[in-house]
């Protein structure tokens, strides 16, 4: 799940400051389930938006606004409104307003700020989980990524600065993720895998921006 957070009211009236009319997006994936993008949150924009002077020209919440294909598909009986909107306020992650902008072609203004991805725990409470490293290394880690649990993403075990199961970064109040890691292999009767040692990233491949995934048909 992408977690995004919606910017404060301020800071979006900041960004239409030039715009008039506007067109709102919102996406009924991600940003539907961590209710920033859903249809009560695009609702409750317009109407705001609304009380301070904005013409709302439409709004719609496209199923997957980061998909070309459904971003087309959704939208295409609204080309008149979006055609005679001045911009368009986009309440998905930061996939969902390129994908706008490139095939909508108008002004597009974010409404969120896209954070990680993450589970839910409830709504309300995100935990980044991923972070799209290219090179999935959690069969080997009990299923706890180390890149992102672990903030010097150490690969090989605890570094020096765990203290009683605890990280030394932030001030011992999170878990080590390598004793989480560790817990976690042993539980799953695995911790031979732990005892291996993995051999430092490769960035050459990691780091290439920005990255695609295109199938080659066989
Ligand atoms: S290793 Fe971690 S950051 Fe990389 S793909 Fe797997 S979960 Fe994501
Ligand atoms: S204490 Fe554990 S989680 Fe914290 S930086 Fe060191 S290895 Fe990583």
């Amino acid at each position: 799940m992408i977690i995004t957070e919606q910017k404060s009211f301020e800071e979006i009236l900041r960004m239409l400051e030039p715009f008039n009319r506007i067109f709102i997006i919102g996406c009924g994936e991600c940003s539907t389930v961590v209710q920033t993008g859903g249809e009560e949150q695009v609702k409750r924009m317009a109407e705001r938006l609304r009380s301070v002077g904005k013409e709302v020209v439409g709004a719609v919440v496209v199923e997957t606004p980061c998909d070309a294909r459904i971003l087309r598909r959704d939208t295409r009986n609204l080309k008149d409104a979006i055609e005679s909107s001045d911009a368009i306020l986009c309440m998905t992650c930061g996939a969902g307003v390129q994908d706008i902008v490139e095939h909508l072609k108008k002004p597009s203004i974010p409404a969120l700020d896209t954070k990680f991805l993450g589970i839910i725990e409830h709504i309300g409470e995100f935990y980044e989980r991923c972070r799209a490293c290219g090179e999935c290394i959690l069969y080997e880690t009990g299923g706890i990524c180390p890149i992102v649990r672990c903030p010097k993403g150490m690969l090989n075990g605890p570094c020096g600065g765990m203290y009683e199961g605890k990280c030394e970064v932030g001030g011992y109040k999170r878990d080590c993720a390598w004793i989480l890691i560790y817990n976690r292999l042993k539980e799953l009767g695995m911790l031979d895998i732990y005892r291996a040692y993995r051999p430092p990233r490769d960035n050459s491949r990691l780091n290439v921006q920005p990255r695609e995934v295109i199938w080659v048909k066989t």
